[in-house]
């Protein structure tokens, strides 16, 4: 068969909240496309077509389709590119149109999929498009179409490990294009938090040595000295992440990296084992600081103590940590966000980000302000929160306010960690010197 992918983030970078400096634009290396090229390419003739990181026009897109005139066509999609992706693949002559979102929320834009004729839902959609590659019309895991009308078929039961994604295939993409690159070493997340389209979706593995065989092709081949993990939560499974720093260590592989994580899934005996594998920086999802907005309405289910004490010890080990706040939270006013600023300013992370609430299709927080006629514009963000409170401009008033607070104080301890001998061996060893000294420069002079 042939096969296009393309990556949907169509003349547009994705734009990263860079904590205290506003929105950097990077080309990020497209890790799903990635993983799901190296399923297919074996038994198929398959090319990639990153529309982001080439800077392509939907037009050129749709050329390059057309020119490899492909079987199967599969895009990259997240709900704010799915109707750029809808009007590339309108009207295309290919057998079948697939369209992989990575996310979990992916029913309620059940609207939007017409110009597709599957949608894979679940954690492992890259066993349905096999099937459906292969010639299964119908197979579990996946929105399709009757006589006319959108069917969904019976959920796909999680494996045990994802042993079937080997390799990605870097030779593929245009690596020289990349800005910041990405390893997926799980899927999914067993978590409950209201706001995320991950909660409750499950976990599994891949297999450690392939993850780390990426991660030395990276160093190796292409002089990456710096991943992040694309998994939801890296330490949700204590034995998963001590395999994966293991085999890291134990292959003496000089390459940084960075992670989410929860404050509740680590303890000082883990960090100290991260931070030897080259771990950097962990970001911590707080939310809020208000115990009943954190725990009862986005039902984080983590103590203050455990946020304190996780940043404490990143610290103490040489890993950066970075806090994550939800400004425009239910329940949430004036006072309860001048609360998260000085839990930020207590902690003394030098890195943190307060972010307005941006709710995702399917998830309970966005049913939350969808019925109360609650969501809005807000710069390039297609839906924003806002609550009985705080409307939308009072809500970037805050947010500029606590980087305008915090600014300062994110110098100061940026300038701390440079007395931590753990973190500055670890950069030097790494060849991250440099870039470090590059990026704290800059926070200087900004
Ligand atoms: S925010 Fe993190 S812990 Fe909560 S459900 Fe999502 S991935 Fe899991």
């Amino acid at each position: 068969m042939k096969i296009v992918l393309v990556n949907s983030f169509v003349n547009r970078f994705t734009e990263r909240d860079d904590c205290c400096h506003g929105f950097v634009r990077e080309k990020h290396f497209p890790c799903n496309l990635g993983l799901l090229a190296g399923l297919l390419k074996e038994e198929n003739d398959v090319i990639i077509v990153d529309g982001n990181a080439l800077e392509l026009s939907a037009e050129k897109i749709r050329e390059i389709i057309k020119e490899f005139n492909p079987d199967v066509l599969i895009t990259n999609s997240t709900f704010e590119t799915i109707e750029v992706d809808s009007e590339i693949v309108s009207g295309l002559d290919c057998k079948k149109i697939c369209l992989f979102y990575p996310y979990i929320s992916i029913s309620s834009l059940k609207e939007k999929f017409k110009n597709f004729d599957y949608v894979p839902y679940g954690l492992e959609k890259e066993l349905t498009i096999q099937e459906i590659i292969k010639g299964n019309d119908k197979p579990k895991g996946c929105y399709t179409w009757e006589d006319g009308n959108l069917v969904k078929t019976s959920p796909r039961k999680n494996s045990r490990i994802i042993d079937y994604l080997q390799k990605t295939p870097y030779e593929m993409f245009p690596m020289k294009l990349y800005d910041r690159f990405f390893v997926r070493s799980s899927s999914g997340c067993p978590f409950s938090c209201t706001f995320c389209e991950m909660a409750r979706s499950g976990w599994i593995p891949r297999d450690v040595k392939t993850v780390v065989d990426e991660l030395e092709i990276l160093r190796k081949m292409y002089n990456v000295r710096e991943v992040t993990f694309y998994d939801p939560e890296i330490s949700i499974n204590q034995a998963h992440i001590e395999d994966l720093c293991n085999e890291i260590i134990d292959r003496k592989l000089k390459i940084c990296w960075h992670a989410n994580t929860r404050a509740d899934r680590i303890n000082e005996e883990l960090v100290r084992k991260m931070s030897m594998s080259g771990c950097i920086r962990l970001a911590f999802g707080v939310e809020a600081w208000d115990d009943f907005i954190r725990n009862e309405i986005v039902k984080k289910m983590i103590t203050r103590d455990q946020i304190i004490k996780a940043v404490e010890v990143c610290k103490k080990h040489g890993v950066i940590p970075v806090v994550y706040m939800i400004f425009g939270l239910p329940m949430d006013n004036g006072v309860s966000i001048m609360e998260d600023i000085k839990a930020v300013w207590e902690m003394g992370t030098p890195q943190f980000s307060f972010n307005i609430i941006s709710p995702i299709p399917g998830t309970e927080i966005f049913d939350w302000y969808s019925r109360r006629r609650m969501l809005c514009n807000y710069s390039d963000k297609p839906v924003c929160g806002r609550n009985e409170d705080l409307d939308i401009n009072e809500l970037v008033n805050y947010r500029k306010l606590a980087y305008s607070i915090m600014k300062p104080k994110s110098l100061v301890e940026s300038l701390m960690l440079l007395k931590n001998v753990k973190l500055i061996n670890k950069l030097l060893t790494n060849d991250l010197g440099i870039t470090m000294f590059k990026r704290l420069l800059r926070r200087l002079v900004s």
